[in-house]
């Protein structure tokens, strides 16, 4: 319980109008994106550097838990906060500190909204390229905590390959700064690579510089469909093993295709369509035409039933209109999306699919699969019923053996949401005991008194 003279401590510090008891305030940041519902004892809304390193010596002196939160969007309970703690929201962190084009990075406080940074850069001629389907809302210091990617990390690369350096705020209140502002640079310990990932559990993350890459001056898409799953990522390990990179490259397997199906928006994919690619390319206009040419032959195999391509702008967001409708179609199978993002090396992706399929209907569970095929990070999602215990008990077996796929196919339990409380149970299977004792260890020495977001990512 958070004592009166904790609460004053804040308040006097923070200014009154940074610190939240109440009852609805407390509701609000009960939660992230998975079902569960732990209230804080009180919310912070640091507006600057200073006020963090200043509530994390608070917090230090008074031993009070802190769980630092963006926007509240991430899939594994890590802004989840944990009994007795204090949440940090860096909404109010948004100030764009620095954009220098010519050196190109862009400097910018922890609550920035990441589309926005993409959108500042590109006023500029350059772009940031990771691009998480959240990014409309979730913020870079998020990002940073859950290393995020997407669909562009095929050919760009995720969060971490766009951080020159950071500035934070350890778990004893003490400020570091990380990196430098130039590409290359091997000056220390790369502090910066093992902050982003952290999942907050070593540092609040208060301002990031980030690389920024000149914007392509134009794009084209693909939409390639398949007779089965295993054509569709045959498909996908042709492209990977030639010289063209895609920008994207996403892949939605049968049971999204009859998902989407309700909402209209597989009604121009061809009879027979039992898997999808997504494919786009980008780069400097003349040479679209070169690379679609390439990315076609590559596509094309056993099992193609159709590709359309689109260069302009209307047409390319038609061919992608049934893979944006499938998030919210997908919930309409069942209320609870118990949702994994698992990794395999893309030749195994077609090996891996059929374990799910057969998975699935060992267990009579409906489970979707999609997602980011390029690099092997598959979304699969789990749609139970949370009242129905049997049917959640078969889910958990399940979810078990396909993490045990995973790791013998050499893949990754998470190539982007990260473990939070969600995914701490299967780390040990991954992470071996003596790994796993010295990321301990390096916990704390950046948090000795445990007190940065406890219950994350470690099993108890
Ligand atoms: C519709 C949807 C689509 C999504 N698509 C993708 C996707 O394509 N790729 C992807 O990677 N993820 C995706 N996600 C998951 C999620 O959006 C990302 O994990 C995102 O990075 C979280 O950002 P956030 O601001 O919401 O962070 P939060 O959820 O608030 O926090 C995430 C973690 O970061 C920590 N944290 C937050 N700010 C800081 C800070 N300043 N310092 C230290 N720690 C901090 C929190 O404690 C927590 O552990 C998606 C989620 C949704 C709902």
């Amino acid at each position: 319980m958070l004592s009166q003279r904790a609460l004053d401590a804040f308040r006097s510090t923070l200014g009154p109008d940074r610190v939240f008891d109440d009852t609805p305030t407390l509701a609000l940041y009960a939660h992230d994106e998975t079902p569960h519902h732990v209230e804080p004892d009180a919310v912070l809304f640091p507006a600057s550097h200073d006020h963090v390193l200043a509530l994390a010596r608070i917090a230090f002196e008074h031993h009070i838990a802190l769980t630092p939160r963006g926007a509240g969007s991430g899939n594994v309970g890590g802004a989840l906060p944990s009994r007795g703690s204090v949440v940090v929201s860096f909404e109010c962190m948004r100030r764009v500190l620095e954009l220098d084009p010519h050196n190109r990075f862009i400097v910018v406080e922890s609550g920035v909204v990441t589309e926005d940074i993409d959108r500042i850069a590109r006023s500029v001629g350059l772009f940031y390229p990771p691009d998480p389907g959240s990014s409309a809302y979730c913020r870079i210091g998020g990002n940073l905590a859950m290393n995020a990617a997407g669909p562009h990390a095929v050919k760009y690369g995720v969060t971490r390959d766009f951080v020159l350096g950071l500035r934070a705020v350890t778990g004893s209140g003490q400020e570091i700064r990380t990196g430098c502002r130039t590409t290359t640079g091997v000056t220390g310990y790369d502090l910066t690579r093992l902050l982003v990932g952290s999942e907050g559990t070593l540092a609040l993350i208060t301002e990031a510089t980030l690389k920024l890459l000149p914007a392509p001056e134009a794009i084209a898409s693909l939409r390639v469909c398949y007779a089965s799953n295993r054509a569709a990522l045959d498909a996908v390990s042709r492209v990977m093993h030639q010289a063209v990179v895609p920008c994207a490259l996403e892949f939605m397997d049968h049971r999204s295709i009859e998902a989407i199906r309700p909402t209209g928006a597989a009604n121009d994919l061809p009879p027979g369509t039992r898997a999808l690619l997504m494919v786009e390319a980008d780069g400097v206009t003349q040479d679209l035409p070169r690379q679609i040419a390439a990315l076609e032959q590559a596509l094309n195999g056993e099992g193609l039933l159709e590709m359309r391509s689109a260069f302009a702008q209307e047409d390319i967001k038609r061919l992608w209109a049934a893979r944006k409708s499938l998030s919210l179609a997908v919930k309409r199978i069942a209320p609870l999306k118990m949702n994994e993002d698992v990794v395999v090396p893309v030749s195994r992706l077609a090996d891996f699919v059929d374990f799910i399929d057969q998975t699935a209907h060992t267990h009579q569970l409906a489970v979707v699969s999609f997602g980011h095929a390029g690099n092997g990070n598959l979304h699969i999602n789990f749609m139970v019923h949370p009242e129905d215990k049997d049917e959640m008990t078969r889910a958990h077996i399940a979810l078990e053996a396909l993490m045990q796929q995973v790791l013998e196919l050499g893949g990754t339990l998470s190539g982007e949401h990260g473990i939070g409380t969600e995914k701490r149970r299967f780390i040990s299977m991954e992470i071996d005991p003596d790994t796993l004792a010295l990321m301990r260890s390096i916990k704390h020495l950046f948090d000795p008194h445990q007190l940065l977001n406890p219950g994350k990512i470690f099993p108890d």
